[in-house]
């Protein structure tokens, strides 16, 4: 009989172009694990995560079961919980995928140590990355600290082809329990109905999106109301698909559909963002709490009062912003270009430490990713790589009446302004008395006035920024 083979699932619960998996499959006997680690140094997720989690693990679970393959989702402490399971079930052998986050290196490391000093095989293979980070690096060596040049390399290398899923290993089984408490945040119900979890449903939004709305993806993509981006965020956070599965499917329909090429460079070229934070993640200190330009360590941002709790629930009196975060409160996920704006709204004009919106975000999305969720926040705040000038404070009216023109994305999340005409709808705070009493708007009561003014705010996070 071949040597049981322990293959530990992390961010990565999928079968197909699994590398451990698949190296796995070739090496011995497979049975897998998936550890939900209690360790300190690692972020605790986030509870729209546990959500999807447990979710996608049951999927995961049976997805596995269908091969004769025997999984445990186990949670307690990485390494006992790991070296227990690989006891319990004989194996010579751990095999994984990497994971990029300092925190997690330095664990795997401890891990891969420990398990040589057992006598067990230990075997990390490539990642849910185009490239992994320490194999991308500029022409005078060192990290890119720029995306332009790093998606011009990026995108000419050979991306490895995925791997097919492995054949069945033996007998189909019955989907294990997945028994362990991964408690739903009380407002799991009603973000249901938005995802199909787990790897079919994965494969599923990709190949829906290519077959119709990434057509429209390069204009469509910056207006909310429009189902026109690829809604795979959580799923590749999950890791239920990975960039290369996307990369090389995109591109066959890219040959087989030249006049979605364009598009479909554009939707890449997004992807390759995700890269990019992959490398900010890699190759620094810990980005969630860390400003990678230093001069904004010592930012004196504002302690905030009410206004934090205002913003959460989407109460500001800014229509798009508030649709935004009640769109991230009912669905798990918010429009990227919406994420542009609160955040703006939050760093900039209330000078409230982004690394609040970070938090609020990281647990509340269902595709909270340790590397986008900050990168982009910093990026948002000015203080990232390449980031959004710190002169580029976005004015939530204008942008609502660029983007929400026609103000369905307002009207589907705000309710209470539905009945405004689209020239007051994004700022409600000038309409004539008339208009809000037609609308049935009642500015204090049902609708909140503005949390702040967008001129003196924005001419004080001008003059902050700009005496640093
Ligand atoms: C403040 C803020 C916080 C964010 N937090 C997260 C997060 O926690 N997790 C997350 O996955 N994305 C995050 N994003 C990036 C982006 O908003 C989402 O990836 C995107 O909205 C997901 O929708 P989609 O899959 O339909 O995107 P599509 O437009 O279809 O793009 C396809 C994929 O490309 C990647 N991508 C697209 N835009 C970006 C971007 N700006 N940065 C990095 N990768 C990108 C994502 O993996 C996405 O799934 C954040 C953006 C902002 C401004």
């Amino acid at each position: 009989m071949s040597r049981p083979v322990l293959v530990w699932f992390r961010n990565d619960l999928r079968v197909a172009d699994h590398p451990a998996l698949s190296a796995a499959a070739a090496a011995g006997a497979v049975v897998a694990v998936h550890i939900e680690a209690t360790d300190p140094q690692l972020r605790v997720r986030g509870a729209a995560s546990r959500w999807w989690l447990h979710h996608s693990l049951r999927a995961h679970a049976a997805r596995l079961a269908g091969l004769g393959i025997r999984f445990e989702a186990l949670s307690g402490p990485t390494a006992e919980t790991l070296f227990g399971a690989a006891e319990r079930h004989g194996a010579t052998a751990i095999f994984w995928n990497r994971r990029y986050g300092p925190a997690e290196r330095e664990l795997d490391a401890g891990v891969k140590a420990e398990a040589r000093a057992r006598g067990l095989e230990a075997r990390s293979c490539v990642g849910d990355a185009l490239a992994e980070p320490f194999d991308m690096q500029t022409g005078s060596g060192g990290p890119y600290q720029v995306y332009t040049p790093f998606w011009k390399a990026l995108r000419v290398r050979d991306m490895a082809l995925p791997l097919p899923a492995p054949g069945p290993q033996g007998e189909a089984l019955p989907a294990p329990e997945v028994d362990a408490d991964y408690s739903e945040p009380h407002w799991a119900a009603q973000l249901r109905p938005h995802w199909r979890i787990g790897e079919m449903g994965a494969a599923e939004a990709l190949e829906r999106f290519l077959a119709g709305p990434v057509s429209a993806y390069k204009d469509g993509r910056d207006i909310p109301a429009e189902p026109a981006t690829s809604r795979l965020s959580p799923h590749l956070a999950f890791g239920e698909l990975s960039p290369r599965q996307i990369w090389h499917r995109a591109r066959q329909v890219a040959a087989a559909h030249p006049e979605k090429e364009a598009a479909i460079d554009k939707f890449l070229s997004e992807v390759g963002w995700r890269e990019f934070n992959i490398n900010q993640l890699y190759h620094r200190e810990n980005i969630a709490t860390v400003p990678m330009q230093p001069k904004y360590r010592d930012f004196p941002w504002r302690t905030p009062g009410p206004e934090l709790g205002r913003w959460q629930k989407g109460l500001t009196g800014f229509p798009i912003v508030d649709a935004g975060m009640r769109e991230l409160w009912q669905t798990g996920y918010m429009h990227n270009r919406v994420r542009m704006l609160v955040g703006s709204l939050l760093a900039k004009n209330l000078l409230i430490d982004w690394r609040l919106g970070e938090e609020w975000f990281w647990d509340t999305l269902c595709d909270a990713d340790p590397a986008n969720n900050p990168g982009n926040w910093q990026w948002v705040a000015g203080c990232g790589l390449d980031a959004s000038p710190y002169f580029r404070i976005f004015n939530p009216v204008i942008q609502g009446e660029k983007f929400d023109a026609d103000g369905h994305y307002v009207r589907k999340f705000l309710p209470e302004l539905a009945k405004l005409p689209n020239d007051w709808l994004h700022k409600p705070f000038e309409a004539p008395d008339d208009v809000l009493r037609k609308a049935g708007v009642t500015l204090g009561e049902t609708y909140p006035r503005p949390l702040v003014d967008l001129k003196t705010s924005r001419a004080r996070a001008l003059e902050m920024a700009a005496g640093l």
